[in-house]
């Protein structure tokens, strides 16, 4: 469904990503682990065109295009497929949980009014946020910002969904409640790149894992072989000090 190669990104002299290969199939669900400045979120912003790549290519549905060549209207085309939740929520202060959800389906996707609110319903619904569809985001603990946001992205029905570190804002005893919303989108099929810390979460839930260091990819695998076996000796020592990290039990 994605295939990106050779993906390269260099601020000023430096270069955060050297020729990045990815492929996202379908239902996947991809864990990008790293420390900081490894180039994750650099990567993810490079996937949406937040950020341009100074060299590569991407395949998405069948088309490839040159990501140092795309055109305004392409890459309006391809953000309409993709879904994002970044770390800090970005929702907007003054308003309600439900019209965060609602308004860029109204406005970007050109939505009745009606139709959008029985859209954001159901999204909030699922993330269990539907009791607090009148709240400001204010009035809501960081968790559940975090579910709104997830709703938002959900409800465009993205192809694919791109998370940043989604609870690494958050408290601890906030952290489980996103990771299971998390967890059930992934059950029911939905494609997801995470950027993540929560080992646990990597390891119960996603498909396939990239551990990346200085803009290259280390390794990567099945999540299941990555876990039991990693053969990088970086890879080993990064995997040795997240141990400690808590089990949610999501
Ligand atoms: P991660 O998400 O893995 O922590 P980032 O992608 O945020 O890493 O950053 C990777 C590297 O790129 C870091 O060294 C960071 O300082 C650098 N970087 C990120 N954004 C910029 C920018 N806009 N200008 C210059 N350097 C940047
Ligand atoms: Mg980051």
């Amino acid at each position: 469904m994605i295939q990106v190669s050779g993906l390269s990104k260099q601020f000023e002299s430096t270069k955060v990503l050297n020729e990045i290969d990815l492929t996202v199939s379908k239902g996947e669900v991809i864990a990008i682990l790293g420390p900081s400045g490894s180039g994750k979120t650099t990567l993810l912003r490079c996937l949406s065109f937040l950020e341009n790549a100074t060299q590569g290519f991407l395949t998405f549905n069948g088309k490839t295009y040159d990501m140092t060549r795309v055109t305004k209207k392409q890459i309006r085309s391809i953000r309409m497929k993709l879904g994002f939740v970044f770390q800090g929520f970005n929702l907007f202060r003054n308003k309600t949980a439900l019209q965060n959800v609602t308004e860029g389906l109204t406005t970007a996707r050109h939505i009745s009014k009606t139709d959008a609110e029985k859209k954001a319903h159901e999204m909030l619904k699922k993330v269990g946020m539907d009791y607090r569809s009148d709240f400001y985001p204010d009035e809501l603990s960081g968790g559940q910002q975090q579910r709104v946001a997830i709703a938002r992205a959900i409800a465009a029905n993205p192809e694919v969904i791109l998370f940043d570190e989604p609870t690494s804002a958050l408290d601890p005893e906030l952290t489980g409640e996103v990771l299971s919303v998390m967890k059930k989108l992934a059950e029911e099929g939905t494609t997801m790149i995470v950027v993540t810390h929560e080992m646990s979460f990597a390891q119960k839930v996603a498909s396939h894992v990239i551990f990346m260091e200085d803009g290259v990819i280390v390794e990567e695998g099945a999540a299941r072989d990555f876990f039991a076996h990693p053969k990088e000796e970086r890879t080993i020592r990064f995997l040795k000090k997240s141990s400690i990290d808590y089990d949610y039990s999501i």
